[in-house]
């Protein structure tokens, strides 16, 4: 839709209909999944609001439209953190709420979007409060954010909240399809991303996707024997690819659900492409030790945003199996 990735075409249409129907605010926060392309929604919203052809924005001829596509508008205001901090501070807020106070040049607004909005400070945002008390008409500010827990209540309540929930298979399907046409792993990256579309660039993107999977799958009898001397060669695949820990877990939790399926009722299984190793995980070990291998496993995810050391969380779960 009109030139970007738009995965949310419902919101995005209320959205632009509020801006033809002169209806829109002017501050607010869109939050969402970095692979959802929230920043991309932010852009073609900032792209409706400073269209001159307010009835048909964004019309796409209009002479801001079009300064707009090669990125030369100077209305349109990029808040970012500076390259030498890891926050965007007081300094980068005061900025941009002065250039606030500056008329449009060429279009029918000035878009200030934050697109790293998790990276504001509480005291930059009290910088900004002032300003979003009372905008000038012509000023929009679209704070873009992962999960908005860093936004201040009070930056909240004067902005309106657009969430960007994840997306159905279908939408995700059709995402990686129409990009990766070649790509032979669809269904099993469809279930993967969990919702995210873009997920999946980060995974085609990966030369040894395929080789992981299939180590993957072969470390699924280490974690679910009765022999625990096995559970250390559990730890040691972990230790070895602690950099995509989280990866693997998602990977393993496909996997073992597809052998609970293929062992409770010989259904659809995600991973089609493996279903002779699955069958034999199936055949070899009882629903409920597969169960219970799967809880472990998301017991293990959860060590793991704890930022417990993946070989130790791969042991922990190895030796409760
Ligand atoms: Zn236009």
């Amino acid at each position: 839709m009109f030139g970007y990735t738009v995965f949310h075409k419902d919101i995005m249409n209320s959205l632009i209909d509020t801006v033809r129907r002169g209806k829109s605010a002017n501050a607010y926060i869109f939050e969402g999944d970095a692979g959802l392309a929230v920043n991309d929604a932010a852009e073609l919203f900032a792209k409706s609001l400073m269209c001159m052809e307010q009835e048909s924005a964004p019309c796409g001829s209009c002479a801001t439209c079009e300064a707009f596509s090669s990125r030369a508008d100077p209305d349109l205001v990029y808040v970012r953190r500076p390259k030498d901090k890891a926050t965007i501070g007081v300094d980068a807020a005061r900025k941009a709420m002065i250039e606030a106070m500056s008329r449009p040049l060429y279009s029918k607004r000035r878009v200030f979007i934050f697109d790293e909005g998790d990276m504001l400070t509480a005291e930059a945002q009290n910088v900004m409060l002032k300003v979003l008390e009372e905008p000038p008409e012509y000023a929009v500010f679209i704070i873009v954010c992962n999960n908005g827990d860093n936004i201040l209540q009070t930056v909240r309540s004067r902005s309106v909240v657009i969430e960007f929930p994840p997306v159905s298979d279908d939408i995700v399907r059709e995402y990686i399809e129409e990009k990766y046409p070649d790509n032979k792993d669809t269904e099993f990256l469809v279930s993967f991303c969990a919702g995210i579309p873009m997920t999946a660039d980060a995974m085609i993107a990966r030369e040894d996707l395929e080789a992981l999977r299939e180590e993957t799958l072969n470390i699924i009898p280490r974690f679910l024997s009765a022999n625990k001397v096995y559970a250390y060669d559990a730890a040691a695949f972990f230790e070895k690819n602690k950099d995509n820990a989280e990866e693997i877990c998602d990977m393993l939790l496909m996997y073992l659900r597809d052998a609970l399926v293929t062992s409770l009722c010989g259904g659809d299984i995600v991973n089609i492409d493996k279903a002779e190793k699955i069958g034999l995980i199936a055949s070899s070990y009882t629903p409920s030790v597969i169960a219970a291998g799967a809880d472990e496993v998301m017991m293990m995810k959860k060590m793991l945003q704890k930022h417990i050391k993946p070989s130790v969380a791969a042991l922990h779960a190895a030796l409760k199996i």
